[in-house]
């Protein structure tokens, strides 16, 4: 037994919502790295799979597989397009030994309806990318899609220059994206749209079904959730210095998890103005505007709830803005709360934020790592602080200390939970860069080496805590490849 159980709850949506489509066969393809530790959790049969890379290129279909395309829209940098799966195909949805619901997609397995201008393909840079990408933030503790398998299709894709084509097999709790509500409501009926926010209930937030809540407004309720789960996830990335790079509404899950890892990638020195990807020139998606950009995708959600939220348009419109101010509170205590762990705060005062902002503005100034000068505040001897470097640092750090000091828990208390909420081990741009080039090369060691060093990243792993030379700063990602 392969420990396949696959089912296929979406595709018992209306047509409108998805495209028959079976993978293209990769004529050679060869395993680059599969995920134990997952497979094992989707009760998977690992040391049958991890030796069968036809079925995770799509050359064969898992037994009780039905691959499906799903269709979505999205606003692109404000913009609104028809999109859907252009290189990704929904084998079905695995239901693990404890009972629950995961999709399991290939992407870059071949073109669909919905692959406009695109060759349907992937490179194997960027799909190693996502797997490193999303494991690192599984093992950071912040809701993200995972990633089971890379495989090597044995065919060349064209790019700026010709690459190696390569599949990603993608777990997510689903695949559902504010821009699929999108999609329904602009080219769909009323009556889909209610069988979307339905499923998405049922799938998600099955709880809104029960009697108790049977007397309120069951979108409204559901939108609440979306909200609440986006405003945790945007402060989860901000206080781990992740910049996503292409936040549009196609890439926002409804499940609150992280999803579609293009030109993303970790802050070093703390500068809010961060872009790291070539095509944001107008930096839209800086790391300092993502929280409002989850407030603009949330808001065009909204919009495209409307019609179930009430009968009359001007009451819905009333309901939803009143709902969706709901996001900066859930943002700023989310927010907060997780820097006063990152402090070692444990008895909270309003001059906290005082305090928060003060560093944050010193590492600005001074350009200072931002993983490494909150990690070595727990440090045995935290004078080896970059921030201690600086004179204005000692100052800080009479306040902070101070501060701990006041709290019943003292100094002690707070730095078990720094460290817990500091990391060491982040995936640096150029360890990740360093480990894709031998990749593409044939060498796949030193992407084995970061992923172990990356699984455990409150543990400093010799030689991954350290920052970029300077000459490899200014890093550029580039997405669509
Ligand atoms: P992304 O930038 O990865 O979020 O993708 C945006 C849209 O472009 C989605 O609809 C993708 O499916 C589609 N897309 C990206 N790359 C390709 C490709 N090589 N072939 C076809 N469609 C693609
Ligand atoms: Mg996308």
């Amino acid at each position: 037994m392969d420990g396949w159980k696959l089912e296929h709850t979406y595709a018992a949506l209306p047509k409108i919502f998805y495209r028959c489509q079976t993978p293209t066969a990769a004529p050679a393809p060869e395993m680059v790295v599969f995920n134990q530790g997952l497979a094992q959790i989707l009760g998977l049969n690992v040391d049958q799979l991890k030796n069968a890379p036809e079925i995770f290129a799509g050359t064969e279909l898992p037994s009780g597989a039905k691959p499906i395309a799903q269709a979505y829209a999205g606003f692109q940098f404000g913009h609104f397009a028809m999109l859907g799966d252009g290189r990704a195909v929904l084998l079905g949805e695995q239901i693990t030994p404890d009972g629950r619901r995961f999709d399991v997609q290939l992407k870059g397995s071949g073109k669909t309806p919905y692959s406009r201008q695109g060759d349907g393909q992937a490179a194997l840079s960027p799909m190693l990318r996502e797997y490193i990408i999303s494991e690192a933030m599984f093992a950071l503790g912040i809701p993200t899609t995972r990633s089971l398998a890379v495989v090597l299709t044995g065919k060349n894709v064209i790019r700026e220059t010709v690459l190696q084509g390569a599949v990603l097999t993608r777990v997510a709790s689903s695949h559902i994206r504010v821009g699929t509500f999108h999609y329904i409501a602009v080219f769909g009926t009323e009556d889909g749209l209610r069988k979307l926010a339905d499923y998405s209930i049922r799938r998600h937030f099955p709880w809104l079904e029960h009697p108790d809540y049977q007397d309120q407004n069951k979108y409204l309720l559901f939108f609440r959730e979306v909200v609440r789960l986006q405003a945790d996830l945007i402060a989860k990335w901000q206080l781990v210095g992740f910049v996503h790079g292409v936040m549009n509404t196609d890439n926002m899950a409804i499940s609150g998890e992280t999803i579609d890892y293009g030109p993303c990638a970790f802050l070093d020195a703390y500068d809010p103005n961060t872009v790291f990807s070539s095509i944001d020139t107008a930096g839209r998606y800086a790391y300092k505007n993502q929280p409002m950009a989850g407030f603009w995708n949330l808001s065009r959600f909204a919009e495209s709830l409307l019609p179930l939220l009430h009968e009359s348009r001007e009451n819905a419109i009333n309901l939803a803005q009143r709902e969706i101010e709901t996001y900066w509170t859930c943002y700023n205590n989310a927010w907060l709360a997780g820097m006063r762990s990152k402090l070692g705060i444990v008895h909270e005062e309003p001059e906290d934020m005082d305090l928060i902002e003060e560093l944050l503005d010193l590492m600005e100034r001074h350009q200072l790592d931002y993983t490494n000068t909150f990690r070595a505040l727990s440090a045995p001897d935290p004078n080896v602080s970059p921030l201690f470097e600086v004179s204005e640092g000692h100052l800080w750090q009479k306040k902070w200390q101070a501060k701990l000091n006041r709290q019943p828990q003292g100094i002690n208390g707070g730095v078990e939970r720094m460290k817990q909420h500091n990391p060491a081990v982040i995936p640096r741009n150029h360890r990740v860069e360093e480990a894709l080039i031998a990749a593409e090369l044939g060498d796949f060691s030193v992407m084995d080496n970061l992923l172990h060093a990356l699984s455990k990243p409150y543990e400093a792993s010799e030689g991954y805590t350290a920052t970029p030379e300077p000459t490899v700063c200014n890093y550029k990602t580039f997405c669509g490849t």
